[in-house]
């Protein structure tokens, strides 16, 4: 599942081909979104919790978000076209993206007051990350585990990493954020789970090599703390699975 660690790497692998190069072709499922591009550079690839932004030479940016089912690829030349959504080419070879639902293009004046990117919380992976004032913009009546993954708190952050981070910190994830004895410190550990991951290969966050989570994706199955058995729960207004272990992170 694509979280702020998947996007950033995705960039990483998206400079080479395109960062301070020329656009050679460009194809889009809504045309209208590279319109006028080929011959443009490309000047920075940035990342923004999930959202990745192409920032042109013609003062526009393409904003990517891959939701649940969006995948970037790379190519030294040719590419597929099923189930394409946008594909960027330049002489060091295309960045293709399949599966996309978001893709828009955003005249540079409108980036500050964009609705989504402007509402964006500070990013977990950006330098000097402060989990304080992510603290600070989450409501105190909200639930914790619905405030971790709210994007205006603080970005990047997905489903698996909020019932891992939840997991490790033993941490009721149906309290209110008021209740939390040190809310900083679930920031904190966000910050450094989805750091350690920043790497090509299996998302692993429990740092043992023969298991990649704690409880993400293991309901039913024993907690690797108490052997209790993981639970698993639709919740929140748009429905995702948390999991979590009954006692160790029991109400206080
Ligand atoms: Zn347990």
């Amino acid at each position: 599942m694509p979280e702020g660690d998947s996007i950033w790497l995705a960039a990483a692998r998206l400079r080479p081909v395109l960062e301070g190069r020329v656009l050679t072709d460009v194809a889009c499922r809504w045309p209208r979104v590279v319109h006028g591009l080929v011959g443009k550079q490309v000047d920075r690839i940035e990342t923004r919790g999930k959202h990745l932004l192409l920032r042109f030479s013609d003062a526009t940016t393409i904003r990517v978000h891959l939701k649940m089912t969006g995948r970037w690829r790379t190519f030294s030349s040719g590419f597929p076209r099923e189930d394409l959504g946008i594909a960027l080419s330049t002489e060091a070879g295309t960045a293709a993206c399949y599966r996309v639902p978001d893709v828009e293009r955003i005249d540079d004046r409108g980036l500050s007051d964009h609705p989504v990117l402007a509402a964006l919380g500070p990013d977990v992976l950006s330098e000097g990350f402060d989990p304080g004032s992510a603290v600070a913009r989450a409501s105190p009546e909200a639930m914790v585990g619905e405030a971790l993954l709210d994007q205006r708190v603080a970005c990047g952050i997905g489903n698996v990493y909020r019932a891992e981070i939840l997991f490790y910190e033993r941490q009721d994830p149906f309290a209110p954020l008021h209740a939390v004895r040190d809310p900083e410190r679930l920031w904190a550990t966000a910050a450094r789970m989805m750091r350690e991951n920043l790497h090509p290969g299996r998302r692993n966050t429990t740092g043992l090599p023969h298991l990649d989570h704690w409880v993400y994706g293991r309901q039913r199955r024993p907690c690797m703390r108490c052997r209790t058995r993981i639970e698993a729960r639709e919740v929140g207004a748009l429905p995702r699975v948390l999991y979590w272990c009954p006692r160790c992170q029991a109400a206080r």
